[in-house]
C-alpha cells in the first residue's frame, strides 16, 4: 500500500511574477515611495528610508544587460546532461537589481554590457523556465 502525497507551490506575495511566466510576460514590483524597480520582484522595498514599503506590480519588457556570467561545471542528476550551463546576471532595463538565468549563447560571444533579450519555454512557470540570448 502506498501514500499518495499532494504537494502545491505558494509564492505568497511575488506569486503575480511567477504567474507571468505562464502568460510569457515578465513582472517587476516598483517601490511607490523611491521608485526603484525589482527584478526578482520584492514584496518590500529594502531600502531604509522606505521603511518596508509595500510594492506595486509593473510590467517590464523582456529585455535588459548581460552584467556577468560564468559556466557552470557541477549540477544536480536533472541537469547532468545539459552541462557545461551558462548563467547570466541580467539587469531587465529599468530595474534597479540583477535576475539570475541561464544563457542560451555560444560562450565565445559573451561579453559583459551585451544587449539580451529573455525568452520563456512553454508552459514556464519556474525560475529555470526563461533564459537570455544576444541580440
Ligand atoms: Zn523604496
Amino acid at each position: 500500500m502506498g501514500f499518495l502525497l499532494e504537494y502545491s507551490d505558494d509564492w505568497g506575495m511575488i506569486a503575480p511574477f511567477f504567474q507571468g511566466l505562464r502568460e510569457k510576460r515578465l513582472y517587476g514590483t516598483r517601490c511607490p515611495a523611491c521608485e526603484r524597480v525589482y527584478c526578482p520582484p520584492r514584496a518590500h522595498c529594502p531600502s531604509q528610508e522606505c521603511r518596508l514599503a509595500e510594492t506595486e506590480w509593473i510590467e517590464l519588457e523582456p529585455r535588459g544587460v548581460l552584467e556577468s556570467y560564468t559556466l557552470l561545471g557541477l549540477s544536480t542528476q536533472e541537469h547532468l546532461d545539459d552541462l557545461p550551463l551558462i548563467l547570466g546576471l541580467i539587469r531587465v532595463d529599468g530595474c534597479s537589481t540583477s535576475l539570475m538565468m541561464r544563457l542560451e549563447v555560444d560562450f565565445d560571444d559573451l561579453v559583459c554590457g551585451a544587449r539580451v533579450e529573455v525568452k520563456f519555454r512553454e508552459g514556464a512557470c519556474r525560475m529555470r523556465d526563461i533564459y537570455a540570448v544576444l541580440v
